[in-house]
């Protein structure tokens, strides 16, 4: 059924999982549709890439490998996403949901002149067409949406589609592609702000803390709990506003959408702006001495109590298992 082409989002030459997820969701398409999927690279020239991206469905990268683009820059990634667009006439585009993601696609639309459908969580396709499933007003609801025309443009939410195994027979042809790499805004350093190693919006586990744990002293349990797990910090906007953590950690309808497969409330109260911004994620737990405590709706396993009792519990308990005791 001809091209679905991906943007291979990488960082510091490895390529973000959010993009396996976009290139796998396109190879299970172009199988049942019969067609095929490329990938656009840019500011990185690594066959390693090339290589991982040819065992996960993908037959040909088109990569932008000038030292110039090594750090993203909108204009000049737009420019080469529009630029390899022209040229395959892809029937679909995909790009992963990240901070990227949302930065690039809506200019990459207007750029092809194509919509976009953002933060899509499901594909069908019928009578040729692509159907996408999305939220809407903060997750309250569902809404399944088509485009007018091709390319049709979508970002994908990240921990939603899975990435299937490699398929070490699997191969990419890397084709050496270059775009003028002129930039009226340019990232010239970035800072650490010491937040966790882990990126919340990609973190298979996540636990997050609320005002449950009545003081910024308490925080520790919640970053105690997810150093247990490997898991990555979220919180609730009441704690994130009374100053204890950074906005950065935030999870919701203001904050950030995570889709992890185990997401853990710690005293969260689960506020319809919180539940929009985790309420996708695989299995989530609520701790929560209040039994009427809304996240209990969404909970697949509540545990009411006080969190100063169950919460030392489970980091003794995940610290043992991580010991292997
Ligand atoms: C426009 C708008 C946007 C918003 N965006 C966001 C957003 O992005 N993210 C977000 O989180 N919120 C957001 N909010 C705020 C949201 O409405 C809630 O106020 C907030 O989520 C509440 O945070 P919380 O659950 O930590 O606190 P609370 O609602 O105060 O809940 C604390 C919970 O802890 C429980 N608890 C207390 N003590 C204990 C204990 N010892 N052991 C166990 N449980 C205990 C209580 O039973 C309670 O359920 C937004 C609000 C608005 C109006």
């Amino acid at each position: 059924m001809g091209t679905l082409l991906t943007f291979a989002e990488q960082r510091d030459g490895a390529l973000r999982r959010a993009s396996l997820e976009a290139a796998s969701e396109a190879a299970r398409l172009a199988k049942a549709t019969g067609g095929t999927v490329e990938a656009v690279l840019v500011g990185a020239s690594g066959d390693g890439l090339v290589a991982e991206l040819g065992t996960h469905g993908v037959s040909r990268v088109h990569v932008f490998g000038d030292a110039a683009l090594a750090a993203y820059a909108t204009e000049p990634y737009a420019r080469a996403m529009a630029q390899v667009i022209t040229a395959v006439k892809p029937w679909a585009v995909f790009l992963p949901f990240t901070s990227m993601g949302k930065d690039l696609a809506p200019r990459v639309a207007a750029k092809v002149g194509a919509g976009l459908a953002s933060d899509c969580v499901a594909f069908t396709v019928k009578d040729g067409r692509l159907q996408a499933r999305r939220p809407m007003y903060a997750g309250k609801v569902y809404a399944t949406v088509e485009w007018e025309g091709e390319p049709q443009i979508a970002t994908l939410r990240p921990n939603v589609f899975t990435v299937d195994a490699p398929d070490p027979s699997g191969q990419a042809e890397a084709v050496a592609a270059s775009v003028d790499t002129k930039a009226r805004a340019r990232v010239t350093a970035s800072h650490a702000t010491g937040g966790g190693t882990i990126e919340l919006a990609e973190a298979q586990i996540v636990v997050s803390g609320g005002r449950g744990l009545k003081g910024p002293e308490h925080f520790h349990l919640v970053q105690e709990l997810a150093a247990a797990l490997g898991a990555a910090v979220g919180a609730s906007r009441a704690v994130v506003d009374a100053g204890w953590v950074d906005h950065q950690f935030q999870v919701g309808q203001t904050g950030k959408t995570v889709s992890p497969n185990l997401y853990i409330a710690v005293g969260i109260s689960g506020a319809i702006q919180h539940l929009a911004g985790m309420s996708s994620s695989r299995v989530i737990v609520g701790i929560n001495k209040d039994p009427d405590a809304p996240i209990f709706k969404v909970a697949d396993y509540g545990v009411q109590g006080d969190v100063f009792e169950i919460v030392p519990k489970l980091i003794e308990a995940a610290q043992k298992h991580r010991a292997g005791r």
